[in-house]
């Protein structure tokens, strides 16, 4: 098929994510991209409210077909670009419920979400829209924190906390869940401990290092099984040489060739919903390095799903 940038030049039009079509419409839709510009729950540097249209914009590079996953997701699936969700700053929790409810039309009409953030608090709310579909979720992260503490300076909603609050809330299984790529400071030894007690499998970054892409793959399916699964990536999983634009960059990560290989490593996941978050362009170099990284994640993750249900 010919690439539609053959009838308008790419750096022509209104910035969809892909150059998709902008629709509130669900109609046979596979997948609907939706922006959540919200940052509120950021505890260092904010800004992630101008991920959604910094990825959008380095996304208009993207063509049909990938040839990493051998797939064309552009043409097989039919995405959409729903534009953005309402949502005023502010008020963490409240946020929560109202993205939650703006996403619940998406999951109801069969379509997955792939959101692009937008700080790590929105996930409660695409967990919330989810599970009240599929039930509770397995849960594929890639971050370099596991997001699992229970409060910050008595804050209950914000970036650090929402996979705690999913499980509180029983949205996800733990024993269905591999957290991946924690490393940097942390409060205490006791952080990860946390997570662990909680039930989650977590994969730090000094582990994950030393596996071949596949290995990873495998454990996580493994982990994972048959059920519905959100897969969720926090941009600060790659290095800050690589993707220096998000909220709390932790140095020593991996490269974006690295990342991108894990992600397209999780081949047979069954992803309900999937998010790319914290990317805040503000911090960003003139090349837009960290929203192209992120873009070619949120692409890699529409050629699993072009794959899962081909
Ligand atoms: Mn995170
Ligand atoms: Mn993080």
């Amino acid at each position: 098929m010919a690439d539609p940038a053959e009838q308008i030049p790419r750096i022509s039009g209104i910035r969809t994510f892909a150059r998709r079509e902008h629709t509130r419409d669900l109609t046979g839709v596979d997948v609907a991209v939706v922006g959540v510009p919200f940052d509120t729950g950021a505890s260092f540097r904010t800004g992630t409210r101008f991920g959604p249209e910094g990825i959008r914009s380095a996304s208009t590079l993207l063509r049909e077909y990938d040839p990493a996953l051998d797939v064309a997701a552009l043409e097989d699936l039919r995405i959409v670009d729903r534009g953005d969700v309402a949502i005023a700053p502010g008020n963490s929790e409240r946020a929560v419920g109202e993205i939650a409810e703006q996403l619940e039309d998406i999951v109801k009409a069969g379509a997955i979400p792939l959101v692009l953030g937008g700080d790590h608090t929105i996930a409660l709310a695409e967990l919330r829209a989810l599970a009240g579909r599929h039930g509770p979720l397995g849960l594929a992260l890639l971050d370099a924190h596991a997001d699992t503490w229970d409060s910050y300076r008595g804050e209950r909603y914000f970036h650090g906390t929402p996979f705690r609050r999913a499980v509180e809330e029983g949205l996800i299984e733990p024993s269905r869940s591999l957290l991946a790529g924690m490393r940097g400071s942390l409060y205490s030894s006791a952080d990860l401990a946390d997570a662990r007690e909680l039930g989650f499998e977590l994969v730090p970054w000094s582990e994950l290092r030393e596996l071949a892409a596949d290995a990873y793959g495998e454990r996580v399916r493994e982990r994972l099984g048959e059920g519905p699964a959100f897969f969720s990536f926090d941009i600060d999983f790659v290095d800050p040489a690589f993707a220096p634009a998000t909220g709390t960059p932790e140095v020593g990560g991996p490269t974006s060739a690295q990342a991108l290989d894990l992600v397209r490593a999780l081949r047979g996941i069954q992803i309900a919903g999937a998010d790319v978050v914290e990317v805040s362009p503000p911090y960003d170099g003139p090349g837009q390095i960290t929203s192209l990284c992120a873009a070619n994640v949120a692409y890699a993750m529409l050629g699993l799903i072009a794959l899962e249900r081909a």
